[in-house]
C-alpha cells in the first residue's frame, strides 16, 4: 500500500488522480487532499474516500463541513495547504494546483520527505533552481505527471542522461492551429478553451492556445532533466499520439506513445517503476492511426515559445517573470478584459522591462512573483486608459 495525499483534487489533475485511486484501492490509500471551493466535487470524493484530513479554500466552507462530517477532520487556507503537503504517513503528494500557489507547499512537502507527482509546473519554473537543490538535499524523488516530461522520463529508463543529444518535445498547437494570428484577434474566451486533444483545467487550455505552454514545459525539461535549451527542441504534432522523444548521441530516438489520457502519466508517477493494468486505459490502434504529422514551430506564430526560451537562457528570474506574467494575462484573458493576442504583448512588456536576477533566494522569488502580477495589472489599466 502507498499512502498518496493530492493537492488540487477537484482539478483536472486531481479528479483524475481520483479515480485511479479508486480503481486501484488494493494498492493505494488516500491520506489527505486540499480542494478550492467546488464543494460539490468534495462531496463526491468524500462518498468514496474517507481521507485523514481535508483543506479548503476558505473559513466559511471549513465552519460548514466541519458540522457535516464530524470524523474527518478539515483545514483551510495555505497553511493547511502545507498540512496537506506534509501529512506524516504520506509517501507522493499528487501536486495538481495550478499556478504559482503550487510552489511553497511543494517544497514543505520536500523538506519533509515527501515524493512528489509533479503536474504543477510552474513550480519548477519559477524556483526550478531551489527545488532540484531540495530534492538533492532531503533525498526525494520528483516524478513528472505532465505527459510530455513523463514520455521522456520513461524514454529514460535503463538509459545515460549523458547519452543525450536532444529532447524533442511535441506540442499540439493547440485548437487555433490551423489559424493565422489575423484570424485569432477576436476569438473569444470560448473559443480559445476548445483543446482538440486533451482535457485540461481552463489556465492550461489557455497556456495550449498561446503555446505558452510549451514555453513553460521547455524551462521544465531544462530543470527535471539538466539539458541546456540549445538542446531540447519543440515540434508540432496535431494527433498527441507521441508524447515526447530523446534522441541519442547516436541518433537512436526514443519515443513515448499512447493514447492522449492524462491518467497514463499520473498513475505511471504513483506507480513507478511498475506498471499496472487499469480498465480505463484505451490502447493505441494503429489501424486506425492513419497518419502521424510533424512540423516546426513558428515563432513568430506562437511568440511565447520563443520569449520562454529567451527567458530559460537568460535564467535566473526571468523565467520566474516569465511564468507569473504569463499567469495573470491568461487571468485577465479569462476574465474577458483583454483580446486574446494581449496575453503575449503583455508578458513580452513585462519581460522586457525586468532586471534579471542572477540566482534568486526564494524570497526574491515570492516578491518578483507579487511585482509581476502587478506591472501586468498596472500595464492593463495604462493601456485600457489610453484606449
Ligand atoms: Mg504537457
Amino acid at each position: 500500500m502507498k499512502n498518496i495525499s493530492i493537492l488540487g483534487a477537484s482539478g483536472s489533475i486531481g479528479s483524475q488522480s481520483i479515480e485511479i485511486l479508486n480503481n486501484n484501492r488494493d494498492k493505494f490509500t488516500l491520506d489527505a487532499i486540499s480542494v478550492g471551493e467546488n464543494i460539490d466535487y468534495l462531496r463526491k470524493i468524500l462518498s468514496l474516500f474517507t481521507p485523514k484530513l481535508v483543506c479548503v479554500k476558505n473559513k466559511n466552507h471549513f465552519d460548514i463541513l466541519k458540522s457535516e462530517y464530524p470524523n474527518i477532520r478539515f483545514t483551510y487556507g495555505l497553511e493547511g495547504l502545507f498540512e496537506i503537503s506534509t501529512f506524516p504517513s504520506t509517501h507522493t503528494v499528487i501536486n495538481g494546483l495550478v499556478g504559482n500557489i503550487g510552489l511553497m507547499p511543494t517544497i514543505h512537502a520536500i523538506e519533509n520527505g515527501k515524493n512528489i507527482a509533479l503536474a504543477n509546473k510552474e513550480t519548477i519554473v519559477t524556483a526550478g533552481h531551489i527545488i532540484n537543490e531540495k530534492i538533492k538535499k532531503h533525498n526525494v524523488k520528483l516524478i513528472p505527471v505532465d505527459s510530455e516530461h513523463s514520455a521522456i522520463f520513461q524514454c529514460l529508463n535503463g538509459e545515460n542522461k549523458k547519452d543525450i543529444n536532444k529532447l524533442i518535445l511535441t506540442a499540439s498547437g493547440g485548437c487555433f492551429r490551423d489559424k493565422t494570428r489575423e484570424e485569432i484577434k477576436n476569438v473569444t474566451v470560448e473559443e480559445a478553451l476548445k483543446h482538440p486533444n486533451w482535457s485540461m483545467g481552463a489556465k492550461i487550455t489557455i497556456d495550449s492556445t498561446t503555446m505558452a505552454n510549451k514555453g513553460l514545459e521547455v524551462i521544465e525539461a531544462h530543470f527535471l532533466f539538466d539539458i541546456p535549451y540549445e538542446n531540447i527542441n519543440v515540434i508540432i504534432h496535431k494527433e498527441s499520439i507521441i508524447h515526447s522523444m530523446i534522441e541519442f548521441k547516436d541518433t537512436t530516438i526514443m519515443a513515448q506513445m499512447g493514447m492522449p489520457d492524462m491518467k497514463n502519466p499520473i498513475q505511471y508517477a504513483l506507480t513507478y517503476p511498475d506498471r499496472i493494468f487499469n480498465k480505463d486505459f484505451s490502447p493505441l490502434d494503429f489501424g486506425k492511426i492513419t497518419s502521424l504529422n510533424f512540423s516546426p514551430v513558428d515563432f513568430n506564430r506562437y511568440p511565447c515559445v520563443k520569449m520562454a526560451f529567451d527567458a530559460g537562457k537568460l535564467g535566473g528570474s526571468a523565467t520566474t517573470v516569465f511564468n507569473s506574467a504569463n499567469e495573470e494575462a491568461v487571468k485577465l484573458f479569462l476574465e474577458r478584459k483583454i483580446p486574446f493576442l494581449s496575453i503575449e504583448t503583455l508578458i513580452y512588456e513585462t519581460l522586457n522591462s525586468h532586471s534579471v536576477i542572477k540566482n534568486p533566494s526564494l524570497d526574491e522569488i515570492l516578491n518578483i512573483d507579487r511585482e509581476t502580477r502587478n506591472f501586468v495589472i498596472n500595464l492593463y489599466k495604462t493601456i485600457k486608459a489610453t484606449h
